[in-house]
């Protein structure tokens, strides 16, 4: 391509290889959320579809619900090593005195047929059966209730009614305490509502545009980006080039008339990457946005319909 030797190029801007894919996937499946075996957080459909690192893919899902492409929502919570992310994690209960994991679960235990009360380690048989010390009947079922839990301590034999959780990452080995563990929320990505439709509608309307670019003998039309000469990336909806020459198109809609701000965005990136550019307004700029427009000498094309807009800029092109 000769336009490399002009600019450096970067590989097609990344969101929009999602909502295409997102877009010819009828059924718009959410993005949802896996643990890999090391209990690492990962979105592998996102992950192929963009062929991006877990993390890298992560940042570009949130940045998409952030331009509010895609929105999220909460799938699961779960407990992450603050260390490491991983929710590969093992869990142990300890005295709340002396800090000894060497602690033991006991209940209180009644023989409601006879009214004897006492620790579970007291109806024990010898041969591991659960006999009652008092009437040494066998204990069946409903014929006793479980009156209460504790902890015992075997390091400083004091009772504990709540023991302190401690979390332990089972792949980086940190140990925490839940003040100090990621609650994270575990979200599901899909497209905003109407997103797909926008999608449709701008993807049809550069169709047109494209087609009178290929015509006009530009190949490579796409959707892509180009470092400006201040080393800003700028992204474009549609470049293309010819003999070296590189154009740039972009089509906005408005309502009542395009306003400045798309014309004040336009021209910053115009400016700083220095490729022709056609704007084309559909239906019409507004009047603050034909003044500056006229003022930075853009080339602006208002139009109707984008077909309208396709056959103009077919005639300016010559
Ligand atoms: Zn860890
Ligand atoms: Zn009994
Ligand atoms: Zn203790």
């Amino acid at each position: 391509m000769q336009r490399e030797t002009l600019h450096e190029w970067v590989p097609p801007v990344k969101d929009q290889k999602l909502v295409v894919a997102l877009v010819s996937n009828l059924e718009n499946e959410p993005l949802t959320p896996t643990r890999d075996s090391i209990g690492k957080l990962r979105y592998p459909r996102a992950e192929d579809i963009l062929g991006e690192e877990p993390e890298k893919t992560r940042e570009i899902l949130d940045l998409m619900v952030e331009k509010e492409i895609l929105e999220r929502t909460v799938f699961y919570k779960d407990i992450e090593c603050p260390s490491c992310r991983s929710s590969n994690i093992s869990t142990v209960y300890r005295c709340t005195t002396c800090m000894s994991i060497n602690i033991s679960k006991n209940a209180l235990i009644e023989h409601v047929s006879c009214g004897n009360i006492g620790p579970k380690d007291s109806y024990l048989s010898s041969d591991n059966q659960m006999v009652c010390p008092n009437c040494h009947l066998e204990l069946s079922s409903g014929s006793w209730k479980n009156i209460g839990s504790w902890y015992e301590c075997s390091d400083c034999n004091r009772r504990i009614s709540i023991p302190d959780p401690q979390h332990i990452c089972r792949n980086c080995s940190t140990e925490f305490l839940f003040e100090n563990a990621r609650y994270e929320n575990v979200y599901s990505y899909s497209l905003r509502k109407g997103i797909a439709d926008q999608y449709l509608k701008l993807s049809n309307t550069y169709q047109a545009f494209k087609e009178v670019l290929e015509q006009k003998g530009y190949g490579d039309a796409e959707t892509t980006s180009m470092k400006g000469e201040s080393g800003v990336m700028h992204e474009f909806e549609l470049l293309a080039s010819r003999d070296g020459q590189v154009v740039a198109v972009e089509v906005a809609f408005g309502d009542g008339g395009v306003d400045q701000t798309r014309i004040v965005q336009w021209f910053a990136k115009i400016i700083d990457t220095r490729v022709s550019a056609y704007f084309v307004a559909i239906p019409s700029l507004d009047a603050g946005a034909a003044k500056l427009a006229s003022a930075y000498k853009l080339n602006i094309i208002e139009a109707e319909t984008p077909a309208n807009g396709a056959s103009k800029l077919k005639e300016v092109l010559g």
